[in-house]
């Protein structure tokens, strides 16, 4: 796959212009971007060392998801822990940026580390931790009706919000027989993210807590499958906020990428959106996200998008593109050696 897809990949501009080559006639048209590599879908590989050298250095803040760029289930992607840690070494700011929500975020740090990343808590920015911090934010002091998994149960009562949801509901043999006193009247908003216990009874209590329109609807991402490992098909939260979505009648608000509620959270931190690099492997979150900010985007290959799409996107050039690719995270450690 890595063959064709560097058969695929030339600098957009160069595309344009017919004049593609290594070097030297892409570097002034380049120079002329506001950002390096504007949405060019610019092959790393091709760039010379100095380009590299200036892509190093445009940023400091370097935000990465992880899922598909780091790792794939409980295996590091080659190259990745190095990759990121090389960043840290440069003296860039590290963020991991998950639309995950099953995991807090120290489980997340535990699991970076393990895989070779360096990695602390406070640096792990996942969806379940993002709902907790947005509820505790808005003063929020009802119960939260959770569909979705202890991940996002265990950030809710960190910050002291009650919940409840977690885990199989019962599927009665007649589905129609819950009732008002099956609701518990202290709900004061629906939490939907990844719940592998997703039933009818759930959907039918979030959609009739969700009838009272002062109940507050927040949804972790809308992901619509998981990176593939395999030929089996892992739906993704998205497919629970668009089942709720449709039977409540109402819109979540979606606090995963790529919603920008991740760049108010960082503006805290002296965020500089012009100087920080946002890394995915889905041009539809990721990608949509680090656009949306501002920030510069470099796409890799090991997880949703792929070749194929990448090609269709370059040659419909619909948004969002990525400024930068790569097949994988780790080849920027070969164009910085070279
Ligand atoms: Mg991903």
């Amino acid at each position: 796959m890595l063959r064709r897809f560097d058969k695929l990949l030339k600098c957009n501009l160069c595309y344009i212009s017919g004049i593609h080559s290594r070097s030297k006639a892409c570097k002034p048209v380049l120079k002329n971007c506001k950002k390096m590599f504007k949405s060019a879908v610019f092959n790393l590989q091709e760039a010379t060392p100095d380009q590299v050298k200036e892509f190093l250095n445009s940023f400091d803040t370097v935000l990465s998801d992880c899922d598909g760029v780091l790792w794939i289930n409980n295996n590091a992607i080659p190259g990745s822990p190095e990759a990121m840690n090389y960043f840290r070494k440069l003296g860039k700011r590290i963020f991991y940026v998950t639309n995950n929500s099953t995991k807090i975020r120290s489980d997340f740090a535990v699991k970076a580390q393990e895989l070779g990343f360096i990695a602390e808590p406070e640096e792990i920015l996942s969806t379940a931790y993002l709902v907790a911090h947005y509820l505790k934010g808005i003063g929020f002091t009802k119960k939260v009706y959770l569909v979705g998994s202890n991940g996002i149960g265990d950030e809710l009562k960190a910050v002291g919000i009650r919940h409840f949801g977690v885990g199989p509901d019962q599927v009665k043999p007649d589905f129609k027989s819950m009732s008002p006193s099956d609701m518990d009247p202290e709900v004061g908003a629906v939490v939907v993210g990844f719940d592998e216990h997703i039933s009818y009874p759930k959907f039918m209590k979030a959609a009739s807590y969700l009838a009272n329109e002062d109940c507050l609807f927040v949804a972790t991402n809308t992901d619509e499958r998981f990176p593939k490992s395999s030929s089996i098909i892992i739906p993704g939260t998205g497919t629970l906020v668009r089942a709720v979505e449709t039977c409540s009648e109402r819109k979540a608000l979606v606090l995963g990428k790529p919603n920008d509620y991740v760049r108010k959270f960082l503006e805290s931190f002296g965020l500089d959106p012009a100087r920080t690099l946002m890394i995915g492997d889905r041009c539809n979150t990721d990608i949509e996200f680090g656009v949306r900010c501002g920030f510069q985007t470099l796409l890799v290959m090991t997880g949703v998008t792929s070749a194929k799409d990448l090609e269709k996107i370059r040659n419909d050039k619909t948004p969002p593109l990525p400024d930068v690719v790569l097949p994988k995270l780790g080849d920027i450690l070969n164009l910085t050696s070279s």
